[in-house]
């Protein structure tokens, strides 16, 4: 174990699918998948079972929304309740395994999804719409996940000498919270809601797995996976159901300690008002809640520029996975002196982009997640033809049966258009004329949000700047503005986009824990035989 720590920690290297093998692994993986479809998966455990009651609820194919991809049992409140009720009675079980045990068993998830690894992006390129691309990078994240929180449970578990003094120790020591929920969103259904969970369970938290509805199916893979990899039915518990359904209960439950969410900041900012309340009369303690939530992210583009790489970042920004990420680029600000060029080269580069059913690698631009998804970005767009300027709307191929949206730019003069302060989560990039840094600058922090966010500049001050100036958790210099890799670049924002310690960060796993410190004399006066 103590090897595992001093081992460099190494990220999962991503497929490489301009080789001929690499392709040929994952369209079989695809086809092994789609053998599997139509399955159904019960809550608690995330097993596969043979008959099933009016409470499963099927998920579909975002690209071809009449091809069920599965169903799982969807958790009523009484099961909540149940839920709750079975982790609060083997929570000191859980508690009492020991940290390397823990570490065993989060180290095994990761060999078990590596082991498995195209099989499980292949059913995010099913149930979530996802590129071969963006599946294999979600399951790399989500191996990433699990092998960098053993690591540092493994650093964090040694109790930390404070000072040394003479005649009395002193240590700082960790101890898990309690129990945990777990919110998922559906953008990355392995990699968060895997991160999340791990977190919990390696610092031995147990822990209620609420993965989001659109994704249920892989997060049953992932329950299982947990079984197999040795945590114990005490120590999690798989509860799909609908947010607004059983959400709410679990939150103002008093039996839950920690509360991590990840997802809109309308859902996330509820949450925190719900735990922060009074505490009822038998709840122990003040519920801990860390919420990562949405995002606005900004580029700006200097007048020196080199914009070939400006104009690839800003595509794969603003266009990976259909926009559908938090910190994807929606907004871009660009210096007048190269605005012409900028606009026109961003537009012809989004105009090459192919729609069409991810399953094919050839497609860039794969479908929305639902159709309640589809109908409201449509909406959105079609407000935004109306009172601004349309650089370029896609024309919707009218053979493709899936949840599409087109692409979509604009430009922007006002500030306060909703398309440049609300989050869209889909293919729609506001672009705005800037006349100098100080005015790029000032309209980037001009939102409510800050998670990503980037300049491509050459000039050094104008950088320097940028990394002073540029309110975001994450921030991007000649590069794009999404990708962040576990360990590389811990993320998470601030303002509206978040509180806690960066995902994949050495501080995350501290908020999960209670901090004690243990004084003792040692002078001695003799012991007591025991
Ligand atoms: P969402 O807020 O609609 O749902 C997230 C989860 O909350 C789901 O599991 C849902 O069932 C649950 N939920 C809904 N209502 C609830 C309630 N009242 N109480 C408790 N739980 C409830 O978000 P989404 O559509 O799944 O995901 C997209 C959002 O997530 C975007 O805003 C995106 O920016 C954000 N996101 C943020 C990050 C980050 O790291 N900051 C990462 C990924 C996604």
């Amino acid at each position: 174990m103590s090897d595992l720590l001093n081992e460099n920690f190494r990220n999962a290297s991503f497929r490489n699918f301009s080789l001929a093998e690499d392709r040929a692994a994952f369209k079989k993986a695809i086809e092994v998948v789609e053998n599997k479809l139509g399955r159904f998966y019960r809550l608690k455990d995330g097993a596969a079972v043979a008959t099933k009651t009016s409470k499963f609820k099927e998920s579909w194919n975002p690209a071809n929304p009449s091809q069920m991809v599965g169903g799982v049992e969807y958790a009523d409140q009484q099961d909540a309740q149940n839920a709750l009720e079975f982790l609060a009675s083997g929570r000191a079980l859980w508690q009492k395994v020991d940290l390397r045990e823990r570490v065993k068993k989060t180290e095994f998830l990761a060999n078990w999804m590596e082991a498995r690894r195209d099989e499980l992006s292949a059913w995010m390129v099913l149930e979530a719409g996802k590129s071969w691309k963006e599946a294999d990078a979600d399951t790399c994240e989500a191996i990433d996940f699990c092998r960098y929180y053993a690591r540092e449970m493994l650093r964090l578990g040694v109790p930390r000498l404070t000072q040394k003094l003479q005649g009395e120790n002193n240590h700082l020591v960790y101890r898990p919270r309690g129990i945990s929920l777990v919110i998922a969103p559906w953008n990355f259904p392995l990699a968060i809601l895997a991160g999340m969970t791990v977190a919990s369970l390696v610092t031995g938290n147990s822990v209620i797995l609420k993965p989001a509805e659109q994704t249920s199916v892989i997060a049953a893979l992932l329950a299982q996976g947990l079984k197999e990899s040795g945590f114990p039915e005490e120590s999690f518990y798989f509860l799909p159901g609908i947010g607004e359904e059983i959400g709410p209960l679990l939150v103002q439950d008093e039996r839950i300690d920690l509360i991590i969410f990840t997802g809109s900041a309308n859902v996330g900012l509820s949450i925190i008002e719900e735990a922060a309340k009074k505490p009822k009369p038998h709840q122990k303690g003040v519920k801990k809640v860390i919420a990562e939530m949405g995002g606005k992210n900004a580029m700006i583009v200097d007048d020196d520029a080199d914009l070939d790489e400006a104009i690839t970042g800003a595509i794969s920004s603003a266009f990976g996975f259909q926009g559908q990420k938090c910190s994807a680029l929606s907004r871009l600000l660009v210096h007048e002196n190269v605005y012409d060029s900028f606009v026109s080269r961003f537009v012809e580069a989004a105009k090459s982009l192919r729609a069409g059913d991810p399953r094919q690698p050839e497609f860039q631009v794969g479908p929305v997640i639902d159709e309640e998804a589809q109908g409201r970005i449509e909406k959105t767009i079609h407000e935004a033809s109306k009172r601004l300027k349309t650089l370029y709307i896609q024309e919707k191929s009218v053979s493709l049966r899936g949840y599409y949206v087109p692409l979509a730019i604009f430009e922007v003069e006002d500030e306060n258009d909703f398309i440049f302060q609300n989050e869209i989560f889909g293919p729609v990039v506001a672009i705005k004329k800037v006349k100098s840094l100080d005015e790029a600058i000032r309209s980037a922090n001009n939102v409510r949000f800050a998670l990503t966010g980037g300049i491509y500049s050459r000039n050094p001050s104008h950088i320097e700047r940028v990394k002073e100036e540029m309110e975001v958790g994450n921030l991007y210099i000649n590069r794009g503005v999404t990708g962040a890799i576990v360990e590389r670049q811990p993320f998470g924002g601030y303002k509206l986009s978040g509180v806690g310690s960066k995902a994949g960060g050495p501080d995350y796993l501290i908020q999960l824990m209670e901090p004690r410190t243990i004084t003792e004399n040692t002078v001695r006066r003799g012991f007591a035989a025991s």
